[in-house]
C-alpha cells in the first residue's frame, strides 16, 4: 500500500497497490452501471473506473462531477487491456477538491474546433492544461536550462541588468515611458549597454536571461511588446566569426538536449523532427542573399535588409542548398544597424542575423569599443553623443574588444515546434492589444 500521492505516469509501477492520485477530471463517462473518469495531472492521464456493484458512494459522486473539477482519488492500480496505457485505477474513494464551472474553452478539443487564439489567451490557464500547450513550456525549460548550462560550463558570469532606465536603452521610438516618482523612466529595450558595461568591468564573458520591452505596434507572429531575451557578451574576441562559432556550438548543445529528452514527444504532438545542426552553419553575405532572392523572384523592399518573406525564402534556400535549418546572414549595412556596431570597410558592419527555419532568431555583432569612434558613429546616425555619453564612458577607462548577441527564445520555440505565432510560445503574451491575463 502506497499512501503517498503518485503521478499518473507512474501508475503502472504500482499494479496491485492502493494509491492516491490528484488531478483534473478531464473526461467523465457515466454508463449507469459503470463509470469512467480520465484523470489528468502534470505528467499524464490515467483512466479511473467504478462500477455499481462496488460498495462505495463513488459512483454517485462521479455522476455529479463536472468536467475539469480537481479531485483526489484513492484506488487500486490494475492492468487493463482496454484502458489507454494498459493500466487503470479502480476507485475506492473520490473527493472533489475544487468543483469546476462550465468551461469557457474546451480542454479536450474536437477535431477542427480549436477556439480562436484570442479566446484561448483570454482563458490561458485553461488553455495551458492541454498536453500540447504544457509541453511547449517543458521544452522551454529544457532549452533555458541547456543554454544556461552551456554558458556556465564556459565560465560565463550571469548578470541581471536593471529594466528601469533613465533613458531609452536603444533609442528610436520603440520604448515605453513610465512614471518614476517625479521623473520619467524607460523600460529597458535590451540589456545591451549594461551587458557591455560588464566587459569594461572585466567580467570577460556574461549572459543574461531577462525581460525585454519593445513598444512595437506590430501584430506579426514574431513580435511581442514584452519578451524574454537570452543575451550574451564576450570579451577579447577577434571578430564576428568568434561569435558565430560560439552560437553554433551553443545551439548544437541546446538542440541535442532537447532532442534527447523531448524529440519523441515533439514528433508525436507537433509532427516535427528536432534536427541537431551540423557545424559550420551556412553563412551568406547580404549582397549574395539579395542575388539569390532575385533569382527566386522574391520581391525586395530594401537592398540592405530582408523582409519576413525574404527570410523564409533564404531559409528554404539553406535547406535546399546545404540541407541546413540555420543560416547566418552577414555583412549588414551601417544603414540598418545601430551606431555601436563595429564597422568594416564599405559601410558594412561586423554583424549578422541568424535565421532558423526562415525566421530571425538572433542578432550578433562585434561592438565598437573606441570612445572617439563611437562618438563619431553616434553623430553620423543622428544620435546625440551627449545622450549616450554615460554609455560611451564605459569605454574610456580600458575596455577589451568585445561583441555579443541577443537571442529570442520564443522565436526559437515557435520555429522548433512549428507554432503559428510566438503568442503560443509565450506563457502570457504581451502585445499592443493585450495586457491581461
Ligand atoms: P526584428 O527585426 O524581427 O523586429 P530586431 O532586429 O528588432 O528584430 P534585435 O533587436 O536584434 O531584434 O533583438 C534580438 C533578438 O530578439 C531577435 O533576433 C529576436 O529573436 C528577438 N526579438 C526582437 N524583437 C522581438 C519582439 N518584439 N518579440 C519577440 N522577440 C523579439
Amino acid at each position: 500500500m502506497s499512501s503517498e500521492r503518485i503521478h499518473a505516469r507512474y501508475v503502472s509501477e504500482h499494479i496491485g497497490e492502493q494509491i492516491i492520485l490528484k488531478g483534473w477530471a478531464q473526461t467523465i463517462r457515466d454508463q449507469g452501471k459503470i463509470a469512467f473518469v480520465v484523470l489528468r495531472d502534470v505528467t499524464d492521464t490515467v483512466q479511473l473506473v467504478i462500477t455499481k456493484n462496488d460498495d462505495t458512494d463513488v459512483l454517485e459522486t462521479v455522476q455529479n462531477l463536472s468536467t475539469e473539477s480537481v479531485i483526489e482519488v484513492t484506488g487500486t492500480a490494475q492492468s487493463s487491456d482496454q484502458a489507454p496505457g494498459g493500466r487503470e485505477v479502480k476507485m475506492d474513494s473520490l473527493t472533489v477538491l475544487s468543483a469546476a464551472a462550465d468551461l469557457p474553452i474546451p480542454v479536450v478539443e474536437k477535431e477542427g474546433e480549436t477556439p480562436h487564439i484570442s479566446k484561448r489567451l483570454d482563458y490561458r490557464w485553461v488553455d495551458l492544461r492541454k498536453e500540447e500547450t504544457r509541453t511547449i513550456f517543458e521544452v522551454w525549460t529544457e532549452m533555458e536550462r541547456a543554454f544556461e548550462e552551456f554558458c556556465r560550463q564556459e565560465g560565463f558570469i550571469e548578470i541581471h541588468s536593471p529594466k528601469i532606465m533613465n533613458s531609452p536603452s536603444e533609442g528610436g521610438s520603440e520604448y515605453f515611458q513610465v512614471d518614476y516618482f517625479d521623473e520619467k523612466a524607460y523600460l529597458s529595450q535590451s540589456p545591451q549597454f549594461y551587458k557591455q558595461m560588464a566587459m569594461a568591468a572585466g567580467f570577460e564573458n556574461v549572459f543574461e536571461v531577462g525581460a525585454v520591452f519593445r513598444a512595437e505596434k506590430s501584430f506579426t507572429p514574431r513580435h511581442a511588446t514584452e519578451f524574454t531575451g537570452f543575451d550574451v557578451e564576450m570579451s577579447f574576441i577577434e571578430g564576428l566569426p568568434d561569435l558565430i562559432s560560439w552560437e553554433e556550438r551553443m545551439l548544437v548543445y541546446v538542440l541535442e538536449q532537447i532532442q534527447e529528452t523531448y524529440g519523441e514527444r515533439i514528433k508525436e504532438l507537433y509532427g516535427t523532427e528536432i534536427v541537431v545542426p551540423e557545424i559550420p552553419f551556412p553563412r551568406i553575405p547580404m549582397n549574395e542573399a539579395k542575388a539569390i532572392l532575385a533569382e527566386r523572384d522574391i520581391p525586395s523592399k530594401s537592398p540592405v535588409d530582408v523582409s519576413p518573406e525574404e527570410e523564409r525564402a533564404l531559409g528554404e534556400y539553406a535547406q535546399e542548398e546545404y540541407g541546413h535549418e540555420f543560416v547566418f546572414l552577414t555583412e549588414y549595412s551601417t544603414q540598418v544597424r545601430p551606431f555601436y556596431h563595429m564597422r568594416s570597410e564599405n559601410n558594412v558592419t561586423k554583424s549578422a542575423d541568424l535565421l532558423y527555419r526562415g525566421l530571425e532568431i538572433t542578432t550578433l555583432a562585434q561592438r565598437e569599443h573606441r570612445p572617439e569612434v563611437l562618438e563619431q558613429q553616434a553623430q553620423e546616425k543622428g544620435v546625440d553623443p551627449q545622450s549616450v555619453d554615460y554609455y560611451i564612458d564605459f569605454f574610456r577607462y580600458g575596455c577589451p574588444p568585445h561583441g555579443g548577441m541577443g537571442i529570442g527564445p520564443s522565436r526559437i520555440i515557435k520555429q522548433m515546434l512549428g507554432l503559428e505565432s510566438i503568442r503560443e510560445a509565450t506563457y502570457l503574451f504581451r502585445g499592443p492589444k493585450r495586457m491581461s491575463p
